[in-house]
Formats: C-alpha cells, sequence, structure tokens
C-alpha cells in the first residue's frame, strides 16, 4: 500500500467520526466511554498504518473487536466487528465530504479506503472462522451428549434384562414343576392349554430378554466370537429344517438354493451365525403375506461369500433402509407387538436386525437391504445381502489341523473342492 502524506488528514476529522460513531452505536454512559476509548485507538493504529503503509498495523484491534463476540452473537451470526468496520468507514467517508474541501476529502477517502478494504476482509474471514469454530465445538457437544444417552439406554437395557432374568427362570421353574404336577393329577385338559398358554409367554419373555442382553454385548464391543469352521450351505439347510412347519403353515415357498460358496468351508461361530440368518429369514417370513415366496441364493467373490435373502414381501422404503438396522428400529404400528412372532406382519421390539448387523460385523462382514419400496398392495419385496469374509484361519490351531486342507498339490478347481472336499457332509 503506498504511503499517505504525513500528518495523516484523517486528525482532522477524527473526533467528528468518532461523535458520529458513538451516535450510531453506543447507548449508556458506561458503554460509551470504553467504546470511545477503543475508538481512538483504532484512529491511532490508523495513522500508523497510513504513515508506514502497512495496514497490519489494524491487526490487534481488529482481533480484539471480533474475539469480543458473545455466544448469542456467534449463534446468530451477528458480524458486529464487519459492521463497525463498515460503518467508521461511512462515517469517515461522510465527514469528510462535509467538513473538508472537495480535493482535500477525495484525496482522503481515496487514501484510507484500502486500509478499511483490508480491516474489513479481515474481520469478515476471522468471523466466519470463529462462527466455523463454534459450531464445530457444539456438533462435538452435541455429539458426546448423544453417545451419553446412547450409553445410558444401553446401560439401561443390560440392567433391565438382567433385572429380569432372575424373576424369569423362577417363572419357568415352577411352571415346569406345576406341569409335572398337573400331569401326576390327571387334570383335565384345559388346565394343560392355560400352562401352554404360560410357558409360550414366558418362552417369549426369555427371547426378548436374551435379545436386549444381545443387544448390550454388542453395544459394549463384548459380542466374542466361538470361531469354528462352518459351510454356509449347512446352517441354511439346518434353517430350513427348523422352519419348513411356519413356511407351510404360511402357505410360502422357502427355496434354498445351491450357489458357489455355500458349500465353501470358512470360519465363524456357527450359533451366532444361525441367530443372525434365522433373524432374517423370519422377518422375510413374517413380512410376506401368505402365499408369497422366500429365495435365499449367495456367490462367491473374492475373499468373500455373499447370501441373498429375498422375499415378495411388503418391502422397505429407501428411508427406512438404514434405519431398521438400529436398535429398536421398527416400523409400523406398535399395537402388532404383541402377535404371534411369525405371523404376518407380527412385530416384534426391533431388535433383531441390529443383532444380526452385530453378528455379522463381529465376523468381519456386512449387511444391507435392497428394496424398490414399502406397498403392501403391490408387494415389491426386499433382498437382504449378506457378505462373510473367508477367513483362512481358526483361532484355535487344533481346529486347524483337524480341518486341514487337502494336499496342495491335489491341482483342483475351486468348484470342484468344493463340491468334493468342503461339503459339510463329507
Ligand atoms: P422386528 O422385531 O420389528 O421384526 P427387526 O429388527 O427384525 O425388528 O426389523 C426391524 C423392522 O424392519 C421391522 O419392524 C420391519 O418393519 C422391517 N423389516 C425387516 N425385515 C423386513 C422384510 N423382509 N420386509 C419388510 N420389512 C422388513
Amino acid at each position: 500500500m503506498s504511503r499517505a502524506s504525513l500528518p495523516s488528514p484523517v486528525h482532522k476529522i477524527r473526533k467528528k467520526v468518532i461523535r458520529r460513531v458513538l451516535g450510531e452505536f453506543a447507548r449508556g454512559v458506561d458503554v460509551r466511554a470504553s467504546f470511545e476509548g477503543q475508538l481512538n485507538r483504532f484512529f491511532v493504529l490508523l495513522d500508523q498504518a497510513l504513515s508506514s503503509g502497512d495496514p497490519a498495523w489494524l491487526d490487534s484491534i481488529i482481533y480484539d473487536w471480533v474475539n469480543s463476540a458473545t455466544q448469542t452473537d456467534l449463534e446468530e451470526g451477528h458480524k458486529n466487528a464487519s459492521l463497525l468496520i463498515t460503518a467508521l468507514f461511512t462515517a469517515t467517508s461522510e465527514t469528510a465530504r462535509d467538513t473538508l474541501a472537495k480535493g482535500e476529502a477525495l484525496d482522503l477517502i481515496l487514501t484510507v479506503q484500502p486500509y478499511f478494504t483490508y480491516a474489513l476482509d479481515k474481520a469478515a474471514r476471522l468471523e466466519l472462522e470463529n462462527r466455523l469454530t463454534y459450531f464445530t465445538n457444539e456438533i462435538a457437544n452435541v455429539r458426546q451428549q448423544l453417545e451419553r444417552l446412547d450409553r445410558s439406554k444401553s446401560n439401561f437395557i443390560s440392567v433391565a434384562a438382567h433385572e429380569l432374568k432372575t424373576p424369569l427362570t423362577l417363572i419357568e421353574g415352577y411352571t415346569a414343576m406345576l406341569g409335572d404336577v398337573i400331569s401326576a393329577a390327571g387334570t383335565d385338559a384345559h388346565v394343560h392349554t392355560l400352562l401352554r398358554g404360560i410357558r409360550i409367554g414366558s418362552e417369549r419373555l426369555q427371547q426378548i430378554v436374551d435379545d436386549m442382553i444381545d443387544i448390550s454385548l454388542i453395544d459394549n464391543n463384548m459380542l466374542s466370537l466361538n470361531l469354528q469352521p462352518l459351510w454356509i450351505g449347512y446352517i441354511l439347510e439346518l434353517l430350513r429344517k427348523n422352519l419348513l412347519e411356519t413356511v407351510e403353515s404360511r402357505h410360502l415357498t422357502l427355496e434354498i438354493r445351491e450357489f458357489l460358496g455355500s458349500k465353501t468351508r470358512l470360519y465363524g461361530d456357527p450359533e451366532r451365525l444361525y441367530q443372525a440368518f434365522y433373524n432374517v429369514l423370519t422377518n422375510a417370513i413374517k413380512y410376506t403375506p401368505d402365499g408369497g415366496s422366500i429365495v435365499i441364493d449367495g456367490r462367491s467373490l473374492p475373499g468373500f461369500v455373499e447370501v441373498t435373502i429375498t422375499d415378495t414381501g411388503i418391502g422397505i422404503s429407501p428411508e427406512d433402509q438404514e434405519l431398521i438396522f438400529e436398535k429398536f428400529g421398527r416400523l409400523g404400528r406398535a399395537d402388532l407387538h404383541s402377535s404371534s412372532k411369525l405371523k404376518f406382519k407380527g412385530g416384534g421390539p426391533g431388535l433383531g436386525l441390529s443383532i444380526t448387523r452385530g453378528i455379522i460385523e463381529a465376523h468381519g462382514g456386512t449387511i444391507w437391504v435392497e428394496s424398490e419400496g414399502y406397498d403392501e398392495v403391490r408387494c415389491p419385496g426386499s433382498t437382504f445381502h449378506i457378505l462373510l469374509p473367508l477367513r483362512n484361519e481358526a483361532v484355535d490351531s487344533r481346529l486347524v489341523k483337524l480341518f486341514q486342507e487337502p494336499d496342495p498339490t491335489n491341482q483342483e478347481t475351486d468348484v470342484q473342492k468344493e463340491t468334493q472336499t468342503d461339503s459339510p457332509s463329507s
């Protein structure tokens, strides 16, 4: 910036400019005195900037003004420092025009303008940075609060589940004893029906409590896996057998296709994977109207096996496709809750898919859903994809020996290997 001639012509109008700005901004005697001091300091620094040609002389007062912003200013985006600098420039120009000769006024305005532009630019940038920092901190605070909330929710689930488990065990024990007494006494069939009702109810409650415990294990990264060699095809076959009655009672067709990978040996926790596939498959049954079909298929990918479970059910709208994997992420009506587990649309507490995702992710896999949308009339269906990594090692070395691969010099194709050596029945 060019050096201004000394002494600065700003001196001549400084007092009037300060008076104008004070009138515009400062209310109250106390505020006025301190504000006047600051404006005087600004002009001293402007003088120094003009005489040295270096606008950076203004930096200190710009920082002070920007940093004096209150929380409300930051929240509401008040640009106080920028506003003040603009007002100072306007007052300087107007006072120059009112008090100085035309040429002198023009000279002064042109001289000070680059310094005010510098100050305004700097103030605006700093104010923006401050606001960004403020919001970044706010977001971090909110995230912390949410995490705390989630932790207390998960603690609550864990405590509630463990507290419920003890009385539930008592109910189950006494129901069993009552059953024995009733059988021995040859009581009439009606009493047996009532007893059966109690048993079904407590089994369902036990299932919910177990789900709550699983959720808290997953939330606290405490789900431990008992890794063993397994074949996905075997788990799926077991599921078909166990769910056959339900599938038939709902007049559904369940097809489990042979796919490349279904007979490939991988390491995983068979019980947990059974639970994960059970949840997805029972959902497919629950959310498909009677007469519909469910197809389980899959493929082998480099390093992974993918299993797909496709139903001709009511579908899931795109905005809910992530939400359903959250705990309590059930959709639809709460009044369907207590209905039978496998009845059409018989809702549960909304923990199943969250547990499933926890199990799959603990195996290093991933799960997602694809569906055109939710439509109970058209039934566009849903496809759940489960991707599981092909682990090469069992945790326990004795298991490795037990399930050693066949002679590596025996060059078979993958398909041959699958159908011959890795079959669960082999
Ligand atoms: P729930 O106990 O309610 O079945 P889940 O976690 O298993 O809980 O499922 C969450 C929600 O996802 C369900 O309430 C349902 O709305 C939706 N959902 C899950 N699977 C399907 C499916 N195959 N078709 C349609 N909706 C589904």
